[in-house]
């Protein structure tokens, strides 16, 4: 099984440090708002690759961490007039609802940054002692990037080009403006815990290096995260816990890919993100899946409109033919070993989703054939298919009931189509009354209209 690894830029063969027992980490959400679908990519990415790996016979040990203290947090919280520990976890609640309505697994462990602070003000004492820290007269502790000779070996930097995309705050005594910091002196109205160093709180990158030392062990087997994590944050867990153990941190880090909403970034100035709970109301669990599964994890997601509705059309289809060989009866345990063989074969490269999923429009293709000759051994594929497959979390579901639930945007009557076309050039000619009373003749009909540049779009209301 090959794994591509972010820290050697390159394909390598996945061998664990110990046997065949893996230490996974993933950085998880930090809580500030409700789940979005960045959020759910991440989650679900990580969740099938720990299944696989235990597929393969792996015993995974996979952590997850919440952030559930952080300047956002705090922001937000005071915004809303609420204690930040309140609002966070109200948020982890909820996020932890939208995952399992998902079908994402909770993790062998669920880690917060707020119920590991005796460790953290532990860990940062070693690496002041270790002198790769010092504090502050203010009562902060920064990181010395420059005694980590290392710095910069996961994202490929200098030094110098560290600088750039790193926030600088609140930093006038630090000693370098490479320097982060492990521990942020309280201010006014904020959440604080004590410390040797006064009242204060985690930075937010000492968080995983904590959670995965005490939880893990000196050294885990896979790291990961969405790309953006790469820098500073993941450089920065490389600095704190190479410092501190003298060991590699993470053999392999993996890094999914970045989401774009019609091909923009999404961004609260853009008001273009979409939520993983009102994705839920609108479409199946599996239909999300299928869609966002069809592009590779290193690459980034671009949700356009269509992508659910065709994702949605696609799992129909599929589930129609699963349905029509129920119905013949066949009984048979018997599977067709070779799409589990090809399933493998895809996973086995890098986590091939993509191209896994791309291998049933032949399948169902031959079982099409198949049913048409009244050929039994159909029974065979179709058993190879929900068990296989059910690794995505597709095909998990009654036919009938998945039939029933997901319907299509139905088709929009010719009758509508004319009266649309006659309001279009109603408008062309200025005619607005009568581009008025079409369009309420329309509406009436349970139609409505956009208007778009140089044309229009008809919808269902
Ligand atoms: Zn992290």
């Amino acid at each position: 099984m090959k794994i591509y690894n972010t820290l050697t830029r390159k394909k390598e063969e996945f061998q664990p440090l110990n046997d065949n027992s893996v230490k996974m980490y993933a950085c998880g959400i930090t809580v500030s708002g409700e789940a979005h679908i960045g959020h759910a990519i991440q989650a679900v990415i990580f969740d099938i690759i720990r299944k696989y790996l235990e597929k393969k016979g792996y015993n995974v040990t996979y952590a997850r961490n919440y952030t559930d203290v952080d300047d956002k947090i705090i922001a937000k919280a005071n915004e809303l007039g609420i204690d930040a520990t309140e609002l966070a976890r109200a948020n982890i609640k909820k996020t932890d609802e939208d995952m399992l309505r998902l079908g994402v697994d909770e993790a062998t462990m669920t880690l917060k940054a707020t119920e590991h602070i005796k460790q953290i003000i532990e860990f940062v004492q070693i690496l002041i002692d270790k002198n790769y820290a010092y504090s502050t007269e203010k009562g902060d502790v920064y990181f010395s990037v420059e005694k980590f000779k290392d710095y910069g070996k996961l994202s490929n930097r200098t030094l110098e080009d560290a600088l750039d995309g790193v926030r600088v705050e609140n930093e006038e005594n630090k000693k370098s403006p490479y320097d982060f910091a492990l521990w942020k002196s309280a201010k006014p109205n904020e959440i604080f815990w004590e410390s040797p160093w006064g009242k204060g709180r985690p930075g937010w990158h000492i968080e995983c290096s904590v959670m995965n030392y005490y939880n893990l062990g000196e050294q885990i087997d896979i790291h990961g995260g969405g790309r953006d994590l790469i820098f500073p944050h993941h450089e920065n867990e490389i600095a704190q816990t190479e410092s501190l153990t003298g060991k590699q941190f993470a053999k392999y880090w993996v890094h999914n890919g970045l989401v774009r909403i019609n091909g923009q970034k999404m961004s609260k100035s853009l008001n273009n993100s979409i939520y993983l709970n009102d994705l839920l109301n609108q479409y199946d669990r599996e239909v999300i899946k299928f869609a966002l599964l069809q592009t590779n994890y290193r690459n980034d997601i671009n949700i356009t409109e269509g992508l659910f509705e065709n994702s949605k059309k696609h799992l129909l289809a599929f589930y129609k033919i699963l349905k029509e060989i129920e119905e013949l009866g066949f009984n048979s345990n018997e599977t067709n070993k070779q799409i589990d063989e090809e399933f493998n074969e895809a996973m086995d490269d890098d986590f091939n989703t993509a191209k896994a999923l791309a291998k049933l429009y032949g399948y169902f293709k031959t079982m099409q054939q198949k049913l048409l000759k009244k050929d039994d051994t159909v029974i065979k594929d179709y058993n190879a298919i929900r068990e296989t497959y059910r690794l995505l979390g597709i095909f998990t579901q009654n036919s009938d009931e998945f039939i029933k639930n997901n319907k299509l945007e139905t088709e929009i009557p010719n009758e509508i189509k004319e009266l649309a076309k006659q309001r279009w050039q109603a408008k062309q000619d200025k005619n607005w009354v009568e581009s008025d009373r079409l369009r309420l003749l329309m509406q009436q009909k349970g139609y409505d209209i956009k208007d778009l540049k140089d044309d229009y779009e008809i919808f269902s209301k």
